[in-house]
């Protein structure tokens, strides 16, 4: 039976603290007074994907909001908060979606759900795929899963240029890119998908059209 108080988890964290602590006295009063990230991170939930690891940074350092499988859909009021808060109050100058391979909620999604109300999120996943229905056609069925993970990144990307709060931002002239990345649980690498919009595209949609294509035709 395992403790039900967690005791080990508040051993781990006042040896976390002691260590940080130890390397900087004013570590902790420092980050008390502020926080002042360059970058909003939109990643999986998933526990293999930390953050702050992956990219080497600190707290204070990066804005994080994660769900399964890294959506971002207009209707989701804590998305949608946490984008205006990053972009209109801390004033992040980069937005990444990542998302990564073997994650269990793609492959849900191509599996046809049946986990309960799970299910209705992944349904944003299956409309990436059935979009995109002729982009899977040339590739072999045994890479579709990478090819739905670095597609529904770019249709995130996609949906976060669509926001009002990004809209603004860059009507205002304000410096906002927004980036797709995949991460690699095999290798622990981050991979760039090659769109990273810092203005409002002419044509959104065939940017996003183009993006797939390269996808599509990259050698696997
Ligand atoms: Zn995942």
């Amino acid at each position: 039976m395992p403790a039900n108080n967690l005791s080990d988890l508040f051993a781990n964290n006042r040896a976390w603290s002691a260590r940080r602590r130890a390397d900087d006295p004013q570590y902790f009063a420092r980050l008390a007074r502020q926080q002042a990230p360059k970058y909003l991170w939109i990643g999986c939930a998933d526990s293999r994907v930390p953050a702050n690891d992956i990219v080497g940074l600190d707290p204070g350092e990066l804005f994080v909001h994660r769900n399964i499988a890294n959506v971002v859909a207009h209707t989701d009021f804590n998305c949608m908060s946490v984008l205006q808060f990053a972009i209109e109050l801390l004033h992040v100058e980069h937005v990444i979606v990542v998302g990564h391979y073997q994650c269990s909620g793609i492959r849900c999604a191509i599996g046809g759900g049946m986990l309960g109300v799970a299910d209705h999120w992944l349904r944003h996943i299956e409309d990436v795929q059935r979009r995109h229905a002729d982009v899977f056609q040339s590739v072999a069925p045994h890479h579709h899963e990478d090819l739905l993970c670095e597609l529904n990144v770019i249709e995130q990307v996609r949906n976060v240029c669509r926001t009002n709060v990004v809209r603004n931002t860059w009507r205002m002239g304000r410096p906002l890119a927004i980036h797709g990345w995949v991460y690699g649980l095999a290798d622990g690498l981050l991979k760039d998908l090659g769109w990273s919009p810092s203005a409002l595209p002419d044509n959104l949609e065939a940017a996003l059209t183009a993006c797939a294509a390269r996808l599509q035709a990259k050698p696997r």
